[in-house]
């Protein structure tokens, strides 16, 4: 059977590979399988209205009511799913795709994303044809919504309100055109920051600086928190769930030290809890984890993967080196203002500026790279790179990964989508990086042309 979900929720080209048919009839599939109630949320995307509207009225013809949020962030449909007690959701998003892109993540009851086994039975249903429609009095109802108000008390109310707004910290929110615009401004100030703003404007073009954010084209902030001298910097992408940091000089500050971070602060009260990241975060995660007693749990890469882990373990934290950290107190989900608020907290509480709390952590430098590897010989690279890689750990929970003892690791992870390979590194310098990088990326390379 062909799938359709990629590593979160299904995408593609609007109007041609993701069509308003296979809206309606995965829509159908999930309202038949998570049952009656069900949320509806969407991006600002240009296509977005088009496609709630077929996903709204498939789930009406299948007997769905459906509770319809309007644009709004993924976590916001995701906390009100869990607070309201309905019984699943659909999000009409592609994320921090290009415009043209359009797609759906789906939400169990829980508020988190469905796992990989109810991805596969909604595919099956959607394949199969079912389920059928109701019968006229069977069809359900539409109820609207049009206030964010429980989701934004709910944020602020897991920190200390008044030790951040004695602080009256500044924060720029570039929100890049996407529906963070909703609710990351007003939660800043309902934590007494002055808020500047850039690419608040909802626009499915994503003409400020595209909908995914990256530490390159963030420059615009960078400059505006220059110009206010401003505490913190937060990039959102287009569905308002992963968003990038930037410390008070204008750096960006990457999920995993963060994550280190959030982990540290959150140990001193909650000693010994398990945090879940994927084999692509700083393996010297450990090393804070551990001191306080706790233990890391690592997975494959995908933030579904690690959301549905920390329910599994119940694991309060969890994150991925991208940006995206779940704080499972609020919701194991990955929520860009969450992150913001929690970041406002620990600053205030530890009277220390961002920069300063980052480096107090031990992440080394990392970096990533690619090569080309033909889908048909993946299995087999992975297969034969153990054989000939020099490490005294190989762990292969995801590609393959080379660990040393001094927490200096490599990994080459063949792309489930296309036809590359990644490479990974980390160490103590940039040096070491390069060096690791250079040298896994020959010997996979070596063994992908000898499998050809
Ligand atoms: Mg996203």
């Amino acid at each position: 059977m062909a799938r359709l979900f990629g590593s979160n929720g299904v995408r593609g080209i609007v109007n041609q590979e993701f069509t308003i048919e296979l809206a309606s009839g995965l829509a159908a599939a999930v309202g038949h399988l998570l049952g009656k109630d069900i949320a509806v949320g969407r991006d600002g995307r240009t296509s977005s209205p088009m496609v709630r509207d077929a996903v709204v009225s498939s789930l009406l013809s299948v007997g769905c009511n459906v509770h319809d949020l309007g644009a709004v962030p993924t976590p916001a449909l995701q906390y009100m799913i869990k607070h309201m007690g309905w019984d699943g959701g659909v999000m009409v998003t592609a994320s921090h795709n290009t415009p043209e892109f359009s797609g759906i993540k789906v939400e169990a009851g829980d508020g988190v994303e469905v796992s990989k086994d109810t991805e596969a039975k909604i595919e099956e249903l959607y394949f199969k044809g079912d389920p059928k429609p109701v019968t006229w009095d069977m069809v359900g109802q539409v109820y609207s919504y049009d206030s964010m108000d429980s989701y934004i008390e709910a944020v602020t109310s897991h920190v200390d309100l008044e030790a951040i707004k004695e602080r009256s910290f500044k924060v720029v929110l570039d929100t890049g055109n996407g529906v963070a615009s909703i609710t990351a401004p007003e939660i800043a100030s309902k934590l007494g920051c002055e808020v500047f703003t850039i690419n608040t404007e909802i626009d499915g073009t994503f003409p400020g600086r595209g909908s995914e954010p990256t530490p390159e084209n963030l420059g615009a902030l960078k400059e505006l928190m220059k110009a206010t001298d401003a505490d913190l910097g937060v990039g959102f992408d287009g569905d308002g769930d992963r968003s990038i940091i930037m410390d008070e000089h204008g750096v960006a500050v990457w999920g995993d030290s963060s994550l280190s971070l959030i982990a540290d602060w959150y140990m001193e009260t909650h000693p010994g809890i398990t945090v879940v990241t994927s084999v692509s975060t700083s393996q010297r995660l450990e090393q804070v984890v551990e001191a306080k007693g706790g233990k890391v749990h690592w997975c494959k890469v995908g933030s579904v993967l690690i959301s549905r882990a920390m329910v599994d373990l119940g694991a309060p934290l969890g994150g991925e080196e991208n940006g995206g950290i779940m704080y499972g107190p609020f919701l194991p989900v990955r929520d860009g203002a969450m992150v913001m608020s929690l970041l406002l907290h620990i600053m205030a509480e530890r009277g220390k500026p961002l920069s300063e709390l980052i480096a107090e952590q031990p992440m080394g430098v990392k970096g990533k790279d690619k090569i080309p590897c033909p889908n048909h010989v993946k299995d087999e690279v992975l297969r034969r790179l153990p054989e000939v890689a020099d490490a005294p750990i190989v762990d292969t929970t995801d590609g393959v990964k080379l660990i040393w003892e001094d927490d200096s690791w490599v990994m080459v992870r063949p792309s489930g989508t296309e036809p590359i390979a990644r490479v990974y590194a980390e160490a103590d310098t940039e040096e070491k990086v390069k060096q690791l990088i250079e040298e896994y990326k020959k010997k996979a390379s070596e063994l992908i042309e000898s499998l050809k």
